[in-house]
């Protein structure tokens, strides 16, 4: 028997879900306000989105990887940690193979999860709606669009962000933390070649890293206070790009802005449960990221992809032990490096001066090659889907 499955949003994470389902006998619904157009050709939003081996793999399985265009793709050989101006730096390469990954833009990530989802047989779109109001109970599934019409189903997966209107009216809550900082992000040239090697530089007062792309152009990502991020994004072009090349101290060589930055106030986010009767939770809306370890979607793609290959093929896909299967899977895979990147951003972030030389201790102690390993396999997760 043919079941509905309701996907609530059309962001990465959604569009992952609905694609993982693609050869799966049920009828997908999945609802996004964002128009059609919007969603086929989105706009670049200044994320370069660092891809693991592992999504690279899942990508490639649902037939998406294909489709990006091949010279957008950028290798990720390694990462280098440097803190304040110690000269000292913390290598992490790939456990296995060349590369700890690949450096994608988000836009081009999500037009190619949409072209492919949207060529599903199994999909109904409804771009331009809203949910309002989702009921997830024992016995089925039902929203209330914003346009008054009403959709039941089996089950129902929320997709719609860290800060998910669904996830609260489903009754699960979620802790948030806060970091009172903004990330600013941006393409620039710049002379001093990045040998496909991303640098993170905890300074004091911000930090600041640059994502290898094309030969001498790189992702500028400043993590700023506030009030201080928003400043900046107020200054006129040249008085901008100087502002900016001061912070980098040269380390670049000269440089220069390609895109304006687009701005993100940062916050982690961690829901109670992922799942409750004939409901789950998938990507920022189970567990939302800082980008400083830059997971968030590698994580939305593997909790996905893992959902869709339990209920995909099963004969009631809401039944609860897909669900609590998934549930405790994803949690079991995420909260570590959660709970670390929590941990990290916090002493990266405090400025007192009993901060610094712990600061300094924690990067000399994930210079050690067994952490070192841990790390690498952690960032660039070759294992398998
Ligand atoms: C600066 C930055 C850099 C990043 N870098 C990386 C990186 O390098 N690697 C990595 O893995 N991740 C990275 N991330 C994280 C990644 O971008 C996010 O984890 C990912 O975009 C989340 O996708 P999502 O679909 O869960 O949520 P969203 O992208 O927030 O999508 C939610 C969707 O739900 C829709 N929606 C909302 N409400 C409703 C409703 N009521 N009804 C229907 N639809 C609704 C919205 O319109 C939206 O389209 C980065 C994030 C930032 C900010």
């Amino acid at each position: 028997m043919q079941r509905t499955i309701i996907v609530v949003g059309g962001g990465p994470a959604g569009l992952s879900f609905a694609r993982s389902l693609a050869g799966s006998p049920h009828r997908v619904v999945l609802i996004e306000p964002q128009p059609r157009q919007v969603l086929a050709s989105p706009a670049p939003d200044g994320r370069e989105i660092a891809l693991t081996q592992r999504s690279r793999a899942i990508l490639a399985k649902m037939e998406v990887w294909q489709h990006l265009p091949a010279n957008e793709i950028h290798l990720l050989r390694e990462a280098r940690v440097l803190n304040g101006s110690s000269p000292f730096a913390m290598q992490i390469g790939p456990e296995q193979g060349d590369a700890l990954g690949y450096l994608v833009s988000n836009h081009l990530i999500r037009s190619a999860l949409f072209a492919a989802v949207e060529a599903q047989p199994n999909i109904d779109l409804l771009c331009g709606r809203r949910v309002v109001e989702p009921v997830a109970g024992e016995t089925g599934v039902s929203v209330r669009l914003d346009d008054g019409s009403e959709l039941a189903g089996d089950l129902l997966v929320a997709a719609d962000s860290r800060f998910s209107q669904i996830r609260h009216a489903l009754g699960i809550d979620a802790a948030v933390t806060r970091f009172g900082h903004t990330m600013l992000v941006c393409r620039i040239r710049h002379t001093v070649p990045h040998r496909h090697t991303s640098t993170e530089w905890f300074d004091h007062g911000r930090t600041v890293a640059l994502l290898p792309l094309s030969e001498g152009c790189s992702g500028l990502v400043v993590t700023l206070p506030d009030d201080e991020a928003n400043a900046i994004c107020a200054l006129e072009d040249k008085a901008l790009q100087h502002r900016l090349a001061g912070m980098l101290d040269g380390r670049w060589g000269e440089i220069e802005l390609i895109t304006r930055p687009h701005a993100y106030p940062l916050a982690m986010t961690f829901a109670e449960r992922f799942s409750g009767p004939r409901c789950a939770l998938v990507g920022d809306t189970a567990l939302g990221m800082h980008p400083v370890t830059a997971h968030g979607f590698n994580f939305g793609l593997l909790g996905a992809w893992r959902l869709g290959q339990l209920v995909g093929p099963a004969a009631d896909p809401g039944a609860t032990h897909w669900l609590t299967r998934y549930a405790r899977q994803h949690r079991l895979a995420t909260l570590p490096l959660y709970e670390a990147t929590r941990q990290l951003v916090k002493l990266y972030s405090d400025d007192r001066l009993i901060a610094r030389p712990i600061r300094a201790g924690v990067l000399r102690l994930g210079a050690l090659p067994p952490i070192r390993r841990i790390m690498g396999r952690l960032l660039s997760e070759a294992r398998s889907a």
